[in-house]
C-alpha cells in the first residue's frame, strides 16, 4: 500500500514539493526559487521551461534526499500561482512567448477598451464573477495572440495551446501522453475571465470579444480528478488534484462548508470564504470565484474572495528600507514593547488599494506622528494595518452574506507572529485558529489527490486528522475597539485619492 501523498506548490516566486504520510506529517520538503523577468516598468515574466524545471527537480530531489520509492506515492496534486498565462506549440512543447504573470499590468489597455461597452462589462462580472482586470488570464492570452507574429491563426488551426501553470505542468509531466491531456481544473479557469462560472463552460462571447480561438483552451475538471499518470523510475503515479493556490489552501484548511473562511498572510492577505453551492454575486467589491472541489458531486462550490495587496510585506519595508530591525520575526518583539501605536496609523497603500475600495489613487501614509512617536510606535502600527485592512474584507464579507462570521482560520508566513494574531482576533471580535500544519497550500493540493485515489476516504477522515494549533481569542473591549477602528478608517481616508 503506497504511503504518501506528494504535493506540488508551485508559486510566484519559488517552485516546492512536498510530501505528506497518511497522518498528515510533512515527511520532507524541498524548494528552489527561479528568475522573474521585468522586461519594462509594470511587466512581469517567466521562463515556462524554467517553472517546469524547477518543479520537476524539486520533486526529485525531495525523493532521492528522503530516500523515497515512486511507488510508494499514491498520487500527486498541484497547487499553482494563478492566472500566469502561458501559450505553447502543441506539437514541440515549446512555449512561443514567456509565462505573462498574474502581478503583470501590461493589458491594462485592453481592459479599458473592452469595458468601455457597459454591456459587455457587466456580462464580464455576471459570468465569470470577476472585477474586469489585467490580473486575470483573458486579456494576456490576446496579448501574446496580437504580439507573437503569426500565432492567432497557428491557434486557430489547433496548433497552440493555452494554459495556466496546472495545465502547463500537467501537459509536461505526463509527457507522451500529452496530447490527450490539455487540461485545468475549475478553480484555475475561473481566474481566466474567459469561464463561466454558472454554466461551466468557456463563455463565447468573452472568446469572441477577445479574438481567441476555441481551439486553445482546455478541457476544465474538478480539481480532485486523475488527469493522467507520471512515469517516475517506471512508476506510473496518477496526476490526482489541481487547484489555484489560494483555493488550494482554503481545501487545506477543511473549508468545506458554507461560511468557513480562511486569510493567508503572506506578501499580500487573500482572504476566501465558502458560500455554498451558489456564487455569491457581491455587492462591496468583492470576486467570486470557483473552490477547489472533488469530483463526483453535481455541483461545484463557490467563495468569496477579497485581496490586500500589501501586507507582510510592510514588515520587509520596515526591515530592508526604513532599516528599523534587522529580522523579520523582531518585529513582533518591538510590537509588543510599545503598550500602543500612541496614536499613529501607517497605511500601507503603496501599490493602491484593493478589495473593497479599489482605488489604485490611493498612496501609503503614517498619520498621527507626534514628538513623542517612538520607532515601535510605527513598528506596531504597520503590523496593526495588516489586521484593519483584513478586517475591512471580513466585514465586506459579513455584509455580502448577511450574517457574522464565527472565526477565521490563518495561514501563510505572517501568521506566525502572534501579535497580529491577537488583534487580528480582537479588531474583528472573533477567534483566529491558526493550524498546525501552515503549507496549507499544498496540504489542499495532496487533499485533492488523496481524496480522489481513496488515499484517504472522505472530507470526514481529512477533517478529523486537521490539527489547530492555537486559538487567539478576542480579548479587547468594545469601546477600545470601536476607538481604534474609526482612527483606522480616517487614516484611511487620508491615503486615498493621492496620486495623481
Ligand atoms: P508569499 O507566499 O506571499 O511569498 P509567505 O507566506 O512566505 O508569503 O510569507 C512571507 C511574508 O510574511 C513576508 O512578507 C514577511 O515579511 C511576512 N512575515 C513572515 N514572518 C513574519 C513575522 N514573524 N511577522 C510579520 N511578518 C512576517
Amino acid at each position: 500500500m503506497s504511503k504518501y501523498i506528494l504535493a506540488l506548490d508551485q508559486g510566484t516566486t519559488s517552485s516546492r514539493a512536498i510530501l505528506f504520510d497518511r497522518d498528515q506529517n510533512i515527511i520532507g520538503v524541498e524548494q528552489k526559487e527561479f528568475n522573474q523577468i521585468y522586461p519594462r516598468e509594470g511587466w512581469v515574466e517567466q521562463d515556462p521551461m524554467e517553472i517546469f524545471s524547477s518543479q520537476y527537480s524539486v520533486m526529485m530531489e525531495l525523493l532521492a534526499k528522503e530516500d523515497i520509492s515512486p511507488k510508494d506515492i499514491a498520487a500527486i496534486g498541484i497547487a499553482n500561482q494563478r492566472e500566469t498565462t502561458i501559450i505553447w506549440d502543441k506539437i514541440s512543447g515549446r512555449p512561443i512567448y514567456n509565462a505573462i504573470v498574474w502581478q503583470c499590468r501590461r493589458t491594462s489597455g485592453i481592459v479599458d477598451d473592452l469595458v468601455k461597452d457597459r454591456e459587455l462589462e457587466n456580462h464580464i462580472r455576471k459570468n465569470t464573477g470577476l472585477i474586469p482586470d489585467a490580473y486575470f488570464s483573458g486579456t494576456k492570452i490576446k496579448w501574446i495572440l496580437d504580439n507573437v507574429e503569426g500565432a492567432r491563426e497557428r491557434a486557430r488551426n489547433g496548433e497552440l495551446l493555452f494554459g495556466t501553470v496546472d495545465s502547463w505542468l500537467i501537459w509536461k509531466l505526463c509527457g507522451e501522453n500529452a496530447a490527450r491531456l490539455h487540461a485545468t481544473d475549475y478553480s484555475n479557469a475561473s481566474r481566466t475571465m474567459i469561464f463561466d462560472i454558472h454554466k461551466l463552460c468557456w463563455d463565447e462571447r468573452l472568446l469572441s470579444a477577445l479574438d481567441i480561438p476555441r481551439e486553445m483552451l482546455p478541457q476544465v475538471y474538478p480539481s480532485g480528478h486523475v488527469y493522467g499518470t507520471v512515469n517516475i523510475q517506471g512508476a506510473e503515479i496518477p496526476i490526482a488534484g489541481a487547484a489555484g493556490d489560494q483555493q488550494a489552501a482554503l481545501f487545506g484548511q477543511c473549508c468545506f462548508e458554507k461560511g468557513e473562511l480562511k486569510n493567508t498572510y503572506g506578501t499580500g492577505c487573500f482572504l476566501l470564504m465558502n458560500t455554498g453551492y451558489e456564487p455569491c454575486e457581491s455587492k462591496n467589491g468583492l470576486i467570486s470565484t470557483i473552490t477547489a472541489g472533488l469530483g463526483g458531486r453535481e455541483k461545484v462550490q463557490y467563495a468569496l474572495e477579497g485581496s490586500v495587496f500589501v501586507a507582510g510585506a510592510v514588515i520587509q519595508w520596515l526591515r530592508d528600507e526604513m532599516r528599523f530591525f534587522d529580522e523579520t520575526k523582531d518585529s513582533e518583539y518591538f510590537a509588543q514593547k510599545a503598550e500602543d501605536t500612541g496614536g499613529v496609523y501607517l497605511v500601507p497603500a503603496f501599490t493602491g488599494l484593493g478589495a473593497p475600495y479599489w482605488d489604485m489613487h490611493a498612496r501609503g501614509c503614517i498619520v498621527g506622528l507626534t514628538r513623542g512617536t517612538k520607532r515601535q510606535h510605527i513598528i506596531r502600527a504597520a503590523q496593526e494595518s495588516i489586521a484593519y485592512q483584513s478586517m475591512d474584507l471580513v466585514r465586506a464579507m459579513e455584509k455580502d452574506l448577511g450574517t457574522r462570521i464565527s472565526g477565521l482560520k490563518v495561514d501563510g508566513g505572517a501568521s506566525s507572529n502572534n501579535f497580529i494574531m491577537q488583534f487580528q482576533a480582537d479588531i474583528i471580535n472573533s477567534p483566529i485558529h491558526r493550524p498546525v500544519i501552515r503549507e496549507t497550500t499544498a496540504l489542499g493540493a495532496a487533499y485533492l489527490a488523496g481524496l480522489s485515489t481513496g488515499f484517504w476516504k472522505d472530507l470526514n477522515e481529512v477533517k478529523s486528522k486537521w490539527q489547530c494549533e492555537m486559538t487567539f481569542s478576542p480579548a479587547m473591549e468594545e469601546e477600545r475597539r470601536a476607538k481604534l477602528i474609526a482612527g483606522w478608517h480616517k487614516a484611511l481616508g487620508r491615503s486615498r485619492d493621492w496620486a495623481e
